[in-house]
């Protein structure tokens, strides 16, 4: 009989500012959070020394990125253009941290997405499977994205299905198509140096 699966879950913890922008009361004001995510994995077998990986392993990779990149940075809309070039200028000035642009409003479950699919790139080379991520907010409040939407979120930029697609197909790619492009940008801007960051540099026709 096949043994089941097994995961493992590590906790990371940073500080990090952001403000959910259209949210209907105080969320909207920026303020901080020390965010926890539990990052778990799963492997159908257990290595030669009894772990699905190393809890160091997934400290060094997903903890370490983090460090660099999330921890006392500004999460940020892609399209809160004010915040973003805010923080883009006192980056720049000040040699503060570079704001992290996000695909929608950085609550705790885009977070969560976006942790997800920066697990599996990081862990990638690994072979280990990340099977889920948690997001706490705050002690009370957490977003959980499951190793499912984990595979949708990577099916996304997959084609036009062959045929004449029905409406609801078309439907459904025109919203891969926008999200993919939307990813696009934010890959783009997380990537762009300072200096190449500027307001409203996309086409809104295309949005
Ligand atoms: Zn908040």
């Amino acid at each position: 009989m096949r043994p089941a699966p097994t995961t493992c879950t590590r906790r990371l913890e940073w500080d990090a500012a952001h403000r959910v922008l259209r949210h209907e009361s105080k969320c909207a004001t920026l303020h901080g959070h020390r965010y926890t995510a539990l990052i778990t994995c799963i492997a159908d077998q257990l290595d030669d020394k009894g772990r699905v990986v190393d809890f160091g392993v997934i400290k060094e990779r997903v903890g370490g990125w983090i460090d660099r990149t999330w921890d006392h940075a500004t999460l940020v809309n892609v399209d809160d253009e004010a915040l973003r070039m805010f923080c883009v200028n006192q980056a720049r000035d000040r040699g503060q941290r570079p704001p992290y642009v996000f695909p929608g409003e950085p609550t705790a479950e885009v977070i969560a997405a976006e942790l997800a699919r920066l697990a599996e790139e990081l862990l990638a080379d690994t072979g280990v499977r990340v099977a889920e991520v948690t997001i706490f907010e705050t002690p009370n409040c957490s977003a959980t994205v499951t190793l499912e939407s984990v595979v949708r979120l990577r099916n996304v930029r997959v084609g036009r299905p062959p045929g004449v697609p029905s409406p609801e197909e078309d439907a459904d790619q025109r919203v891969a198509d926008h999200r993919s492009r939307v990813r696009q940008r934010v890959d783009a801007l997380n990537r762009a140096p300072l200096d190449e960051h500027t307001a409203d540099t996309v086409d809104r026709t295309q949005r």
